[in-house]
Parts: structure tokens; sequence; C-alpha cells
């Protein structure tokens, strides 16, 4: 009877064996699924024990803070992320134990904006640490403020004509329109501001379809030697103008696959850029170099230059040496960006070398 007592008690608890087991490898395999997506997760994770202790942070924090996960481990928060403003997220979580959510602008140890999130981790109705998950918000940040700045630019930019036109018409309207000679001279400037207005809006649906993805590329066989040719012969007027002599050093049969409009354009930007910064009697200059599979093209003037602390900008939207120079001469502190975008869709690289007094030089790379 016993033996048959023992062996019922032995099968049952090999029973409860086998159960535990599947139980503890069920486990295994939930922590090990957990432990993976916390570790490819692009947000940071840290945990911390209540007296903010790191039990774990994942990757994404080793590369933010430039840490190393087994040494972070076991010491305080502070010792191994130096920045009070994360810590006192950390601590309001645990005090309040509630979820705390704070944007927060950092110099150190790193300059960059983080959304951080820290959540109370609560074992038997007491807390018993915290779980901080931080966004690198610093890309999407600088994009809205590059968005303020650009509807704030397009803004003022639009303004100055029109505010300039209106004043006009109102003075032509309170009488200046029966003095025949001045009137003219109105309607030329009313005249002048609408080109303005004209060349500001082209240039901004060209900027907006450029960097709209569904632009397409009409790629072709491009001669660059006669798109050159072309482009400096549209400028006839305008060189003979200030006397300065165009060159094209581009030999025959440089050959690139583009979409020969917006190639037209670059060159039609860069000579433009090239006669108005100009002196009387300058040059300009327009020679291949290559330098392996791709061929760069330089558009070189002996002109005003740009100052060494302008040129890293000089490609940015309404980015301008002198604002009202660059309005005088009919610009709109676009032309370049456009260069760069279409250049860009090309697959190519722009820049530009410049001493200030003495010319620049302004370079595409195209892939041959
Ligand atoms: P815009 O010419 O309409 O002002 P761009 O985007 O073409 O606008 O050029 C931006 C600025 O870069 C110009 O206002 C000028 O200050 C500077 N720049 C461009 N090309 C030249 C050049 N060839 N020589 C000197 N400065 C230049």
């Amino acid at each position: 009877m016993q033996f048959f007592k023992n062996k019922k008690r032995i099968r049952e608890l090999n029973e409860c064996l086998t159960n535990l087991s599947a139980k503890i490898s069920e486990l295994e395999k939930q922590r090990a699924t957990v432990q993976a997506i916390i570790a490819s997760m692009v947000e940071g994770v840290v945990a911390v024990d209540k007296d903010t202790k790191i039990l774990s942070v994942n990757p994404s924090v080793e590369k933010m803070f430039e840490i190393s996960a087994k040494e972070a481990e076991g010491k305080f928060f502070l010792e191994v992320i130096r920045n009070n403003d994360i810590a006192s997220v950390i601590d309001e979580a645990l005090k309040k134990v509630e979820f705390i959510s704070r944007e927060l602008h950092l110099v150190w140890p790193v300059h960059k904006v983080f959304q951080v999130n820290a959540s109370p981790i609560l074992q038997d109705n007491s807390v018993s640490g915290c779980v901080l998950v931080i966004h690198d918000i610093t890309e999407m940040r600088k994009l809205e403020v590059m968005r303020r700045d650009f509807v704030a630019n397009v803004s003022h930019e639009l303004k100055t004509p029109l505010t300039s036109i209106k004043g006009f018409i109102e003075t032509l309207l309170e009488g200046a329109l029966d003095d025949k000679e001045n009137s003219r001279d109105f309607l030329k400037i009313i005249q002048e501001h609408a080109d303005r207005l004209d060349s500001l809006t082209s240039d901004l649906l060209d900027l907006s379809c450029l960097e709209s993805k569904e632009i397409k590329l009409e790629a072709e066989k491009v001669d660059l030697k006669i798109l050159a040719d072309e482009a400096l012969a549209g400028f006839k007027a305008q060189l003979k103008k200030k006397d300065i002599q165009g060159i094209n050093e581009i030999p025959p049969g440089v050959f690139v696959n583009a979409d020969i409009n917006k190639m037209r354009q670059v060159f039609t930007n860069l000579i433009d850029n090239a006669i108005k910064f100009n002196k009387e009697k300058g040059l300009i200059k327009i020679y291949k170099e290559e330098s392996g599979d791709k061929y760069k093209i330089v558009v070189e003037d002996s002109g005003i230059g740009i100052p060494a602390k302008d040129t890293p900008r000089i490609f940015e939207r309404f980015y301008r040496v002198d604002r009202a120079r660059s309005r005088e001469l009919g610009g709109t502190g676009l032309g370049l960006s456009i260069v760069r975008h279409i250049v860009d869709l090309h697959g190519g690289t722009v820049g530009v070398e410049s001493t200030e007094g003495l010319g620049s030089k302004f370079w595409f790379i195209l892939p041959k």
C-alpha cells in the first residue's frame, strides 16, 4: 500500500517538475524577447532601482552618452550620466510614483534635445525602481526651427516688394498720376518690384518642386560643353554691359547622364552670380577637372569673393552675404540652394572656394 502511495507521489512530483521547467523555459523565452526588443530600440532605455543605481542600459544609451553597459551597471545614475536634469526626472518619478515626461535641452555630456519619459516600477505596491526612455528629438526640433525660419523669410521677402508696390500705387492715386514725368518713374519702380515678386515665386516653386519626393528626372546623355556654351550665350547682354569676358574651356565630349533642363538651370544660376558679383572688365572661366569616375565642373570668376565665415552657409536658402546688395541686383537668395538640390538629385556634390576681393570658384561634381 505504502509502495503505491509513494509511487503516486513520485509521479505527481515529476509532473510538477515538468510543469515547472516548462514555465521556466517560457519565462526565459519571454525575457529573451523583451531583452531583444529593448536592445533593438532606437530610443535609449535605462532601468534603475529605487536608489537610482543602474540595473541595465540598452545599446542606444551606450551610443548616446558614450558609456559602456558593463561599467554602468551597479553604479549610481549620476555617476555614469552626469546630467542633473535627467536625474531629476528619475527622482520625481520615484518620489511621486507617477509617469513623468519632459523635454530637455542638454549641453552636457552631449549637445542634444531629448524627450525623457520616466515610469516607476511597482512591486507589491511599493516602488522598486524606474524605467527611463530617452528619445533623441534633436533633428526634429532642428527641422522645425528651419521650417519656421523659412516661412518667416518667405513672408519677409514677399512683404518688402508688396509694401513698395502698395505705397507707389497710393501715391499715384493721391495725385501723382497727373504728374506725367514722375508717374512714369513710379510705374517703372512698381514694375521692378512686380518682377521681383515674379522671380521669387518662380524660385520658390522650383525649390518646392525639387524638394518634393515625386520629382522625376528626365535623364539623357548631356554634353556639358554645349550646355555651358548655350548658357553663356544667354547672358551676352549682361556680359557686354559689365564688359566681362566669359570663357568656356570645357572640351567637347564631356557627357553626363542628366536632366538637361535642370542642368541648364545649374549653369544659368552659377553664371548669373558670376556676373552679378563680378567687377567691371572681369573674367568668368568655366572648365572641367577630372577626378576618377567623376567630372568636376568649375565656374570661376574674378569678382568680389565671399568672406570665409560665410562660405559654409552660402548654399542655404535665403543666405546672402549682403542682403541689400543681392536684392539690388535682383537676387532672391535661392539660386545656390536650387543648384545644390539639382546636383544632389543627380547624385553629385557642390562646393565653393573663394577669396574675398579676388574671386570665387563654384563647382559641382557629377558621375561620368
Ligand atoms: P542671390 O544671388 O539671388 O542673392 P544665391 O543663392 O544665388 O542668391 O547666392 C547667395 C549669396 O551668395 C549671394 O547673395 C552672394 O552673397 C553670394 N554669392 C553667390 N555667388 C557668388 C559669387 N560668384 N561671388 C560672390 N558672391 C556670391
